[in-house]
């Protein structure tokens, strides 16, 4: 079976998804890249969690070509290449309706950093996108949404931020690896939880000091991270 262990890891992040309840009947998709092949694995369309199996993730190239699989490839796969081409260093995106992080994509509202739940695992808010235009929607839609995705970030490191709100829909996380991807959309649904609690017991709560917000991500993320233990090899 051609990309037999990014399929099961693919698999395994996506139940992942589903133990976590981040997702609900087929919502929701998650895929890998293998970056030395230019091949993505990908959830296929419609088909419901419990019976997927490893043969039935699609790999598709990064031209959108399907490689192997019998099986289409979730409809947002053109989301998913869009944002392997333009972020380098990613290995997986999820994609959820989380009800949350969702919440906060409709109210088109980033979710600000309340907190150093949410600045361990995302330096600066998490950025919401422009509305798509008529013609974007009418033209080609799932394109366009990472299109827009990579708008926002335009200005903003992927990787600090692993997570965008796309403004009137949900969210989409990434990471080095399929099971981060499926990480960080797990945390991100637990900090859009906090953020929505702390703005209910006062809507004027501030953001965490910029002091506090870098000392917590940059304990454990990047050249001087001491958190966590040593990696041996
Ligand atoms: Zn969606």
């Amino acid at each position: 079976m051609l990309l037999k262990s990014l399929r099961e890891q693919v698999l395994e992040a996506n139940l992942e998804l589903v133990r976590r309840g981040l997702v609900v009947y087929t919502f929701g998709n998650l895929s890998g890249i293998e970056r030395g092949q230019g091949l993505v694995a990908i959830k296929p369309s419609g088909v419901p969690y419990e019976e997927l199996t490893p043969a039935q993730i699609a790999i598709m190239d990064l031209a959108g070509q399907i490689v192997d699989g019998n099986l289409r490839p979730s409809s947002d796969w053109p989301t998913h290449l869009a944002l392997y081409k333009q972020f380098p260093n990613i290995g997986g995106v999820a994609h959820t309706h989380s009800e949350f992080a969702t919440a906060f994509a409709q109210a088109e509202k980033p979710i600000p950093c309340f907190g150093t739940t949410h600045a361990d695992y995302f330096h600066g808010s998490v950025p919401v996108t422009d509305r798509l235009s008529a013609s974007q929607i009418k033209g080609d839609y799932e394109l366009e949404t990472g299109v827009a995705i990579c708008q926002t970030f335009a200005k903003l490191d992927p990787d600090a931020i692993p997570a965008v709100l796309v403004a009137g829909h949900a969210p989409f996380c990434w990471g080095p690896t399929a099971a981060d991807a499926a990480h960080n959309a797990v945390i991100l649904e637990y900090v859009a939880r906090m953020a929505c609690h702390t703005l209910s017991i006062n809507a004027e709560s501030r953001p965490l000091a910029r002091e506090l917000h870098d000392k917590h991500f940059l304990r454990k993320h990047g050249r001087n991270a001491y958190y966590g233990q040593v990696k041996t090899q």
